[in-house]
C-alpha cells in the first residue's frame, strides 16, 4: 500500500516536471492577450479586402469576380472597400486599417491572407458582391420523326436580392491552423519557437482552440452585421452561412466575407453602384464593428 501511494507521488512530481516547459512557451502569449477573460484586449487593426480585380500586368490567373448588366463587382467591392476605410478612420480613429488592395488589380488570395497575418489583423473583413448562375432549361424546338427535338437554353437568374454573410466553415482545418501557428511565431526568437514544434500536442490543442474562438467570433460578427442590414437599411437577407472560403481559411483572425447585394439584379445593382447604396453598407459595417469593438473589450476589463 505505501508502496503504491510513493509511486503514485513520484508519477505526479515527474508527470508535473516533464509540463512544466510546455506551459511555458511563447504560444500562450498571443492566446492570452486574445482570450476574452484576459484583461485589457483591444482591436487594434482591420484588414479590409476589396474582393477580385483587374488581371495584374502579366498575370495568368486572376479572379475577376461577377458581373451585372453595367457594372462589375470587382469595381463595386473597390468603391466600398475604400469608402470602409475611410469610415472606420473616422469613426474608430484608435483602430488601423490596412487594405488588401486599394487598386483595381488583382491581389491573389494567398497574398491576401499574408498581408492579413503579417500586420496582425484582429478582423478580417472581405467584400463582395452576389450574383445567381445562369438557368438551364429545356425547350421544344422542332419534331424528327414524330419525337419532339428539345434543346438547352441557359437564362440569366436575376431573381437573388439582399445580403450574405459568410464565415469560414470548419471542414478544412490545415491551412488555418499553419496560418495560426505562422502568427504565433511572429516576434518570436528561434529558441522559443522551436518549443512549439508541430509535434507537439499542446501547441496542436492551443491552435486549436484558436480556430473554434476565431470561428464563434467571426459567426457572432457576422451576425451583427447582418442586423444592421436587415434592421437599420431594411435589406433582405440570405443570413449568416459558414463556407469553406480560401482567402477566409488563410485568416488566423476572425473573418466575414460580406456579399453586399446581387449584381445581376437590377435593383441591387443600382443600389451597390449609388451613393446611398454604398454608404449604407459602409455605415452599417461601421457601427456593427462598434458593437463588436465594444463587446469585445467590454468583457475584458
Ligand atoms: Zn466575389
Amino acid at each position: 500500500m505505501k508502496n503504491k501511494a510513493l509511486k503514485r507521488l513520484i508519477y505526479g512530481l515527474l508527470a508535473f516536471l516533464i509540463s512544466l516547459p510546455l506551459f511555458s512557451f511563447k504560444l500562450i502569449d498571443p492566446l492570452k492577450k486574445d482570450t476574452v477573460a484576459d484583461s485589457g484586449f483591444k482591436i487594434k487593426t482591420i484588414i479590409v479586402d476589396a474582393g477580385h480585380g483587374n488581371r495584374p500586368p502579366g498575370a495568368s490567373r486572376y479572379s475577376p469576380g461577377s458581373e451585372g448588366s453595367y457594372s462589375l463587382e470587382r469595381n463595386v467591392t473597390l468603391a466600398i472597400a475604400l469608402k470602409l476605410q475611410k469610415a472606420i478612420e473616422k469613426e474608430i480613429p484608435s483602430i488601423r486599417v490596412v487594405m488588401t488592395r486599394t487598386t483595381p488589380d488583382d491581389v491573389p488570395f494567398q497574398k491576401r491572407s499574408d498581408i492579413a497575418n503579417s500586420n496582425r489583423g484582429d478582423i478580417f473583413i472581405s467584400i463582395h458582391c452576389n450574383s445567381l448562375p445562369y438557368k438551364t432549361s429545356r425547350e421544344v424546338v422542332g419534331h424528327k420523326h414524330h419525337k419532339p427535338v428539345y434543346r438547352t437554353v441557359s437564362v440569366p437568374d436575376r431573381s437573388g436580392r439582399g445580403v450574405l454573410l459568410l464565415v469560414y466553415s470548419t471542414k478544412r482545418i490545415g491551412p488555418q491552423i499553419e496560418a495560426l501557428r505562422e502568427n504565433a511565431e511572429i516576434g518570436v526568437d528561434q529558441q522559443e519557437t522551436q518549443s512549439h514544434r508541430e509535434d507537439d500536442p499542446m501547441s496542436v490543442i492551443m491552435l486549436d482552440e484558436f480556430k473554434n474562438k476565431y470561428r464563434k467570433q467571426s459567426i457572432h460578427l457576422a451576425d451583427l452585421i447582418n442586423n444592421e442590414f436587415t434592421q437599420v437599411d431594411g435589406r433582405p437577407s440570405d443570413g449568416v452561412r459558414e463556407q469553406v472560403l480560401f482567402v477566409l481559411d488563410h485568416t488566423a483572425m476572425p473573418s466575414v466575407l460580406v456579399e453586399t447585394g446581387y449584381i445581376n439584379n437590377s435593383k441591387d445593382e443600382d443600389y451597390l453602384n449609388s451613393e446611398t447604396g454604398q454608404n449604407e453598407i459602409v455605415d452599417s459595417i461601421v457601427r456593427a464593428l462598434k458593437n463588436y469593438k465594444d463587446e469585445v473589450e467590454q468583457v475584458s476589463k
